[in-house]
């Protein structure tokens, strides 16, 4: 079954002088375990269409079903819930909680639903990302980085079954990003999840199942890299 169902999605911003059409009848699918990367030039379309699939904002036409749901179709409460159950997010403003520590940090959406964190692939999930020793440092505490590896580490504590990403390695030098693609692997094929990533990384496409290039609005297919 298709976990990603992206139909006729249009997004215009802004009016009159101002008016941008940021997506233009996007349709696309996705399977479960799919491996996604969008490449595009800068201003694209990219982040709106990421956004659009989290529902983190909402369309100016079109739908978007993810695991059967039409996610705009659903109120805030239950696409807050479904979110949280669903979807891992790895965007570039981390949204890390200034008075939690790192664990806390990591383990927040898996409280927040009344889960009982997985101890050890928690553990396992800090020692990848190079923080067990940082475990009970505070956001403020962490370089730029290290703050960047800690919001890769909450959205897979859950498990999703999709991950959206938007230059998860945009702030890391070249071995951090290799650790963390290493991890994101790992954690799909594992769990079985999709995974949607938006990159500039060239090399990382070639990891991906298929490669979506977004210009000026509009999606074609580039063809597969292979796994
Ligand atoms: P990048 O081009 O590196 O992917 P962004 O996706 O953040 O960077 O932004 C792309 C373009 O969208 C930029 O030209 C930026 O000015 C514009 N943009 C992003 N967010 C907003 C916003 N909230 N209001 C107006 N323009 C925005
Ligand atoms: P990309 O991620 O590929 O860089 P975006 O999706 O951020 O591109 O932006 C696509 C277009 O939509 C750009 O022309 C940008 O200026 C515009 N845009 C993005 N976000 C907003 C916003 N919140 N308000 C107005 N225009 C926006």
């Amino acid at each position: 079954m298709d976990l990603l169902i992206v139909e006729n999605l249009c997004k215009t911003y802004g009016t009159g002088e101002t008016k941008v059409d940021a997506l233009k009848n996007v349709s696309f699918s996705v399977s479960k375990g799919e491996f996604i990367v969008i490449v595009g030039p800068s201003g694209s379309g990219k982040s709106t269409l990421l956004n659009l699939i989290g529902a983190l904002d909402v369309p100016t036409s079109g739908k978007v079903f993810l695991d059967g749901k039409d996610i705009f179709a659903m109120k805030e409460e239950e696409l807050s819930v479904f979110r949280r159950r669903n979807i891992g997010f790895i965007f570039q403003a981390y949204n890390l909680v200034p008075e939690l520590n790192v664990e806390e940090n990591i383990i927040l959406p898996l409280l927040l639903d009344y889960r009982k964190p997985d101890k050890k692939y928690i553990d396992e999930l800090l020692g990848i990302l190079g923080l067990t020793e940082r475990k009970y440092h505070l956001p403020h505490q962490l370089s730029g980085g290290q703050q960047q590896r800690v919001a890769i580490g909450r959205a897979l504590a859950t498990k999703p079954a999709i991950i959206l990403a938007d230059e998860p390695t945009g702030n890391l030098d070249t071995k951090n990003s290799r650790d963390v693609i290493n991890l994101m692997k790992m954690s799909v094929e594992r769990y079985n999840q999709t995974l949607i990533m938006i990159t500039h990384n060239q090399s990382f496409a070639s990891f991906a199942d298929r490669v979506l290039n977004v210009v000026d609005g509009v999606v074609t297919e580039l063809g597969g890299g292979q796994r």
